[in-house]
């Protein structure tokens, strides 16, 4: 029997040259490990898939960048449910930073000196397994202006806040429209100066750099600046480094945050060549996250020894500002510990 998957197989790949569009893309993204190991030609059972209550999500346009065949594929581990998740192990918890004691989940707004961060929604253009928040109560996440009025008003009240930081979930995944209307909020906003854009979408979805969204970057009188989420070279290819660049043509600085994956970047050569790829794209290599400690990503730790071994390798051959900053959060500090 033809399954949709295999009609709408590679699209976003090296056969075809339709461009779909990113709500397209979001709409028929592959939705359980079963779908994925048949999309790459796997079998469930070899690879030790499954499913759990974190469902699979994963846009066509990056399942496109796996190797069919391969069950050790870098971007394949990034997003495959497999039954090690339901292992549990010691000292992993579902809240590792104790976000839902910070307000996160309920509050949405959390203040450090200057900048504050704001949930814009709880939606994500893709499950990472290893994801810190891949327990939270999404659902219950805000999304529109009327549940963002009192995160608005709180940043208002506070002089001191100079920076806004859009998260989630991933502030991406909200149409052009919504996304205009809260930068537009924000610069009625006068101590406002700043406003950070933390997203993975552009990496998993190279179309979500539209036209209108570049409009609404580029006609906000705040500085914009984006940080995006990318683990392995092989996510960056030519279509998500074309639509990066359009962010850099209209002035927006990019950066990247990483994080260190058993078998997928801790290895010197993995991350020499992601932290290259990012340079010659002249975006910033910025962190490098050691795992954060939640239930069901136990089988992604490195040894915080290991991390830094691969950081003094890098270190060799690269460029100072091509080595990120390889940091920890700690519950309760306000903070990263930088351990390399
Ligand atoms: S995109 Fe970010 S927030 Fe969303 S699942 Fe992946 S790591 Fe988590």
């Amino acid at each position: 029997m033809t399954s949709h998957l295999s009609q709408t197989k590679r699209t976003s790949g090296e056969s075809s040259s339709e461009v779909v569009s990113w709500q397209a893309e979001m709409k028929r993204a592959i939705r359980s490990s079963s779908d994925l190991c048949e999309y790459l030609h796997l079998n469930p059972e070899e690879v030790g898939s499954a499913e759990n209550d974190f469902p699979v999500f994963v846009p066509l346009s990056f399942a496109a960048r796996m190797q069919p065949g391969d069950p050790q594929d870098p971007l394949l581990l990034q997003v495959l449910a497999r039954m090690e998740e339901s292992v549990e192990v010691a000292g992993y918890r579902a809240d590792p930073n104790g976000e839902a004691h910070a307000g996160l989940s309920a509050g949405i707004l959390q203040k450090y000196a200057s900048r504050a961060l704001l949930i814009s929604t709880g939606v994500c253009a893709v499950h990472c397994r290893y994801c810190f928040r891949r327990h939270f109560p999404y659902a219950d996440a805000p999304s529109g202006m009327e549940q963002w009025k009192h995160s608005l008003e709180a940043i208002a009240s506070d002089s001191q806040i100079e920076e806004v930081i859009l998260s989630g979930g991933d502030p991406l995944v909200l149409s052009d429209q919504m996304l205009g209307q809260l930068l537009k909020k924000l610069a009625d906003i006068p101590h406002l100066k700043h406003v950070r854009i933390h997203t993975r979408t552009p990496i998993i979805i190279a179309s979500r750099i539209t036209d209108s969204l570049l409009a609404h970057l580029n006609s906000t009188r705040l500085n914009i600046w984006f940080v995006i989420h990318a683990n392995h070279a092989r996510e960056l290819d030519g279509e998500v480094l074309a639509g990066l660049s359009q962010l850099q043509q209209i002035g927006i600085p990019v950066l990247n945050q990483a994080v260190l994956l058993r078998g997928i970047n801790d290895s010197e050569e993995a991350l020499y060549q992601l932290c290259k790829r990012l340079m010659e794209a002249q975006i910033i290599p910025y962190y490098l996250h050691q795992l954060d400690k939640v239930a069901g990503a136990a089988h992604f730790h490195v040894p915080i020894e290991r991390g830094r071994e691969l950081i003094a390798a890098i270190r060799k051959r690269l460029p100072g500002y091509a080595v990120p900053r390889y940091v920890k959060e700690t519950e309760g500090e306000p903070s990263k510990t930088v351990l390399a």
